[in-house]
């Protein structure tokens, strides 16, 4: 498998979906999360859950951090209203050249360095919390802004919270799946309490109910991502969303 991967990020084998992030009265769009997919000639559409870990686990993730992070940008910079989310993985901060090779792709993309939104997500661990926070500063500085994703999964939800600059939480669906049950609804209600405390906006991810959606406007969760409001789809699908919701640069 590791081969062909490599062979895929070589040969633009991979591809982008998209996924709205709305606000909590799901009227407006505010951004979409790039989300990679592999285009395997034998297997079909591979998601990331088969092969972001590996490409950690065996030195590829760079390679397809770049190909995700120059796409995802590239596309974006067409946008005129939106910011895209990408997702970046702990490892990807043992480059020591990380803030530079970001700000170099975002650069040459022509995108804003404000519409860019780094979500760190949970699937490996930093080696070194302490360095990656300096990058993340350097990044922040810059105007990109830090998501720290599927917040509760980790083991280290709490210390990043702690030593990490963020701007944003994104509360992990399997939270939001069980607002309907009462320790379920205080835990997400706490968690809001706690990002808001601290100054951040919070996202919740895998909404798929009216009622999720009702609860979590009621709790004051800043934005809303999920099958409810829209799938991941193709960058043009999300063009074609009604106008109001995303214009589009000519
Ligand atoms: P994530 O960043 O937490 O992305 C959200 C995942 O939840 C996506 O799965 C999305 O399709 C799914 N989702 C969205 N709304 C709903 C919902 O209402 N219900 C349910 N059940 N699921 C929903 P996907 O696309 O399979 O991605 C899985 C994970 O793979 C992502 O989780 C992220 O951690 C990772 N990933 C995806 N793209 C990249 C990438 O470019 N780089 C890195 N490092 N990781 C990536
Ligand atoms: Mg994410
Ligand atoms: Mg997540």
């Amino acid at each position: 498998m590791l081969p062909e991967l490599a062979a895929a990020i070589r040969n633009d084998d991979l591809f982008l979906l998209y996924q709205p992030q709305v606000t909590a009265d799901g009227r407006k769009l505010v951004a979409a999360e790039a989300l990679v997919r592999w285009r395997d000639p034998s297997r079909g559409i591979v998601e990331p859950d088969h092969f972001v870990q590996q490409a950690e686990q065996h030195g590829l993730i760079d390679d397809l951090g770049s190909w995700v992070l120059e796409h995802a940008c590239r596309e974006a910079a067409r946008w005129s209203d939106i910011s895209v989310a990408v997702n970046v993985s702990p490892l990807q901060f043992r480059r020591p050249d990380f803030v530079s090779f970001v700000t170099g792709i975002v650069s040459r993309s022509g995108l804003d360095f404000h519409k860019l939104e780094i979500e760190i997500t949970e699937s490996a661990y930093f080696d070194d919390p302490d360095g990656a926070a300096a990058a993340l500063r350097e990044l922040r500085a810059k105007g990109i802004r830090i998501a720290l994703d599927d917040f509760g999964t980790g083991y280290s939800s709490l210390s990043y919270l702690r030593r990490l600059p963020l701007d944003k939480v994104k509360i992990d669906k399997s939270f939001i799946a069980e607002v309907g049950d009462r320790r379920g609804a205080e835990i997400v209600k706490a968690v809001l309490a706690l990002a808001h405390a601290l100054g951040l906006q919070v996202t919740a991810e895998g909404v798929e109910t009216a009622s999720q959606q009702r609860f979590l406007a009621e709790c004051g969760c800043d934005f809303l991502q999920g099958y409810l409001f829209a799938k991941p789809m193709e960058a043009a699908e999300l063009s074609s969303i009604p106008a109001g919701l995303l214009s589009r640069c000519p």
